[in-house]
């Protein structure tokens, strides 16, 4: 049971059949992320050619862009079984080792929210990435003693939304690195029409683009909004989503023309009017609006500060003129001056 609860082959229990249907299984069918892409292609075949296990990888960047695709991806091109779990699943020590110790030899560990690990569980995983085993201690008080268990030869590709927030010994076992980008509207497009024809939604080009074109350069935005305005499309419309379907659906879900939320403008609005332009920390940020300060850094900033809206200073959060601009509210004063000052501070 415990097992159960820790580890699912395969992917996370709640997603469907027809989620699962839109992840694409092999790296031609990963759209984007071409740098991320060749690398890896490069490491598998060597790998694959030395009959020898992929080195341990870490995937960053912002919810949504792959991460958990891209490790199935990994395990299926090296033609080995994958088992996932994350970080809060993993809470005594115990846990990974019985983990581990159920691995078979070439199979893929995905942990997700790698950072979100224990000391204690880090403390195990250490000699299990680099030498394959795991320290058991035996006994208590004088007389105990560790032995050591080998363990199967693993991939373990960990996923973190800040690679920052992981500690460096842990950081520095990981043979791999990559940081996932944001996507582009042309490679929105192309997960758009593909999720469409598995879906057997019927969409022309104008109304694919605005769907792109909103979903904050993130793969599980898209999808998401894609079957939103397929609903949309099918009960005020012929099915079809067109650019008219794709506006009216969006205005409808509160998704403006850069693709921002009621949340996304809730927060730029208390920058800009109750703390008038000045410089916020991200505590008082997360207390004013409500947000947890995980969510703010990890899943509102990060497309915020993508498009230019949002500038970290030492002092806190500022907005910029194209914030203001976008927003429709007038900067204020101090906020042009909270910037020349950055500026001059940028300088010193
Ligand atoms: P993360 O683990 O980074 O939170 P996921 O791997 O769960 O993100 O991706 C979310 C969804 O977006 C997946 O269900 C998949 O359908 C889609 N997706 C992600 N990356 C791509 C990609 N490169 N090409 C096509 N679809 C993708």
């Amino acid at each position: 049971m415990e097992e159960e609860r820790l580890v699912m082959s395969g992917f996370r229990e709640e997603e469907d059949e027809q989620e699962s249907s839109l992840r694409p299984k092999t790296l031609r069918e990963y759209v984007g992320q071409q740098a991320v892409k060749d690398s890896l292609g490069i490491y598998i075949q060597a790998a694959r050619q030395r009959r020898d296990s992929l080195d341990h990888m870490l995937l960053y960047g912002p919810p949504g862009l792959g991460k958990t695709t891209l490790a199935g991806i990994v395990a299926s091109e090296m033609g080995q079984n994958i088992r996932v779990t994350s970080g809060p699943a993993i809470e005594r020590a115990g846990d990974l080792a019985s983990l581990l110790t159920n691995l078979s030899s070439g199979d893929v560990l995905f942990i997700d929210e790698i950072h979100r690990l224990s000391h204690a569980v880090e403390e195990v995983l250490y000699p299990a990435m680099e030498d394959y085993a795991l320290d058991i201690m035996i006994g208590k008080g004088p007389s105990a003693r560790s032995i050591r268990l080998d363990l199967p030869k693993f991939t373990l590709i960990g996923a973190t939304t800040r690679a920052g927030s992981l500690s460096a010994p842990l950081r520095d076992r990981f043979g791999i690195i990559f940081r996932l980008q944001m996507y582009s509207t042309e490679e929105l497009m192309k997960i758009v029409n593909h999720s469409s024809s598995v879906l057997g939604i019927q969409a022309d080009e104008e109304g694919v683009r605005e769907i792109a074109r909103r979903s904050r350069g993130t793969p599980r935005i898209v999808n998401r909004l894609l079957k939103r305005v397929r609903d949309y499309a099918q009960v005020r419309g012929d099915g079809v989503i067109t650019l008219q379907m794709a506006r009216e659906a969006l205005a409808l879900l509160d998704v403006d023309e850069l693709g921002l939320d009621r949340t996304d403008r809730a927060m730029l609005e208390t920058m800009m009017k109750k703390f008038g332009g000045r410089p916020v920390g991200l505590d008082t940020l997360a207390a004013t609006t409500g947000e947890d300060a995980v969510t703010i850094e990890d899943v509102i900033e990060p497309y915020l500060m993508q498009l230019g809206f949002i500038m970290r200073t030492p002092r806190g959060r500022i907005c910029t003129q194209a914030a203001y601009d976008h927003m429709k509210i007038p900067m204020p004063q101090e906020a042009r001056a909270a910037k020349a000052d950055e500026q001059l501070s940028l300088l010193d």
